[in-house]
């Protein structure tokens, strides 16, 4: 097995009895995470699974998560991860997406997963606690040797497109092993690394950027359910935390907690903030308690490290997405493909090992997200006279709010379903909190009268919370081109204050 489920076994073989995962009081060390990995493994083939079958899973960050992700690898099987923020609708869609044959759910989950609307085949259900535990005691503890090669697929992570549907981006296990050697080499990682993973694991930046990458080296991982300002500095304190990844809402609302001015920071090493744009303030405000960040620009679809500003250069070069990791290949370039010059705005395009092979059961989506072998990000950005990519804005409309991607079309869809709507778009506007939240622009349909908490009422319990518009606005009519095409830009600029 050269794939990511021979981990705990090698890493059991060099340390069996460094501590791997931290999960409150618990702590798994990666012997104990080998011999429980392999017994999920054989309980899950008794159960029916086979190599390339997938395997959801829906939970918060816990050792399971973990577990399920070796065990589905060491079967040669595909692991599924689901965002607990998505409501049942949404589940089930990603569940028949993948084909899903087991699902792994977190006790809080029950009630959704047993809620899922008539149809959803799935015929492996295991709760995380009670149950999850008996089938690991009742199942044996021999090696499982199954061949699964580097090009194997590994993980389907759904990341949503501006077609309104999740695409479900295919990862192989070298896609994740070559992104795990990119943070290696360019955060310089030590292999008694204690990282602290509140960012959800079922997000290609917590799973690939940190908790896999320090797993690989032999560090430790402290694992959090939900992130929480003061809980974070607590848990800095208490484990002497030396690797942190977050969001730029996260580092926010830790700089803002009134336990920030005196907590002991002294253990942080690496401070890695990306996955939305990084505002410089923020980048002041950890520089004056002397902590700087490095930043990370990815993107699911690139298992998802691609540009990276490293610790050399943070301070001069802040604001900059950095250059790309040793693997990868970044470029700026102008719709026919060519780099643009120096301060020239382009877009961004990415290759290399690390790049997935394409969406799951979706030849022509596929086929679009590549342009001569480049992944192309819809980014925009510019390049500065040392080579420092800076992400200005985004082509495509993706709103980003507290690190969660929003597309409006999904939102737009549902909102035109309405009786009394006749147009809308859906715009980002900024947040102190959030960075950005939706914002829905809407006109109603002749003679009707529009009541935007109505309008947002009709919304709750289809959409994940946070992609429900914390605004709404009545307009007459929305700003179009001569052929009718909705122009977004304009809707921006004529409702994107913040203040409605
Ligand atoms: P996702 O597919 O959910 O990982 O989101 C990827 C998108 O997040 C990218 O295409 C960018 O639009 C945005 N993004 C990620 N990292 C950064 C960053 N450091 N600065 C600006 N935008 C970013
Ligand atoms: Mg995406």
């Amino acid at each position: 097995n050269e794939g990511l489920g021979s981990w705990p076994a090698r890493r059991a073989r060099k340390t069996p009895h460094r501590t791997a995962l931290i999960h409150g009081e618990q702590s798994t060390d990666y012997r104990t995470l080998h011999t429980r990995t392999t017994r999920l493994a054989h309980a899950l083939r008794a159960r029916g699974v086979r190599r390339g079958d997938r395997i959801a899973h829906l939970g918060t960050n816990h050792p399971a998560y973990l577990e399920g992700l070796f065990a589905a690898g060491l079967l040669g099987a595909v692991f599924v991860p689901l965002n607990t923020r998505l409501t049942g609708p949404e589940i089930a869609y990603q569940l028949a997406d993948s084909g899903a044959k087991a699902l792994i759910h977190g006790a809080a989950h029950a009630g959704l997963v047993a809620g899922l609307p008539a149809g959803t085949d799935v015929r492996i259900r295991v709760e995380i606690g009670d149950a999850y535990e008996q089938i690991l005691a009742a199942a044996p503890t021999e090696p499982i040797d199954e061949p699964v090669s580097p090009d194997d697929t590994c993980l389907i992570m759904y990341t949503s497109g501006t077609t309104g549907r999740p695409k479900g981006a295919i990862l192989t296990h070298a896609n994740i092993i070559w992104n795990a050697v990119n943070v290696l080499v360019d955060h310089d990682l030590f292999a008694d690394e204690r990282a602290l993973v509140s960012a959800p694991l079922f997000h290609t930046a917590g799973l690939n950027m940190i908790t896999l990458p320090v797993l690989l080296k032999g560090g430790t991982c402290v694992l959090v359910e939900s992130f929480d300002p003061g809980t974070t500095l607590d848990l800095i304190e208490r484990h002497r935390i030396t690797f942190m990844f977050g969001v730029p809402t996260m580092f926010g609302q830790v700089a803002r907690h009134p336990r920030w001015a005196n907590a002991d920071l002294s253990s942080l090493r690496i401070l890695t903030c990306g996955g939305s744009p990084v505002p410089t303030p923020l980048i002041a405000t950890y520089q004056e308690r002397g902590l700087t960040f490095l930043q990370g620009y990815g993107m699911t679809e690139a298992a998802p490290g691609a540009l990276f500003l490293d610790a050399e250069h943070a301070v001069d070069k802040a604001g900059s997405a950095g250059v790309p990791h040793f693997f990868s290949d970044v470029r700026v370039v102008r719709p026919d493909l060519t780099p643009v010059g120096i301060g020239e705005t382009g877009e961004v395009v990415v290759r290399g090992p690390h790049v997935m092979s394409g969406y799951w059961g979706l030849p022509e989506e596929t086929e679009a997200a590549f342009a001569a072998g480049w992944f192309r990000s819809g980014d925009a950005a510019r390049v500065d006279e040392d080579g420092y990519v800076y992400i200005v804005d985004r082509i495509k409309d993706v709103i980003i709010s507290g690190g969660e991607n929003v597309y409006p079309a999904e939102i737009e869809d549902l909102l035109l379903a309405h009786p009394d709507i006749a147009e809308c778009a859906v715009i980002g506007v900024p947040d102190d909190t959030w960075g950005e939240v939706p914002r829905a622009v809407v006109v109603p349909a002749a003679g009707a009268e529009l009541d935007p908490e109505q309008v947002l009422a009709s919304l709750s319990g289809r959409l994940a919370k946070y992609k429900i518009p914390k605004s709404v606005v009545v307009a007459d009519e929305l700003p179009r081109t001569a052929s009718g095409k909705l122009l977004k830009s304009r809707v921006r600029d004529r409702y994107g204050t913040p203040a409605p």
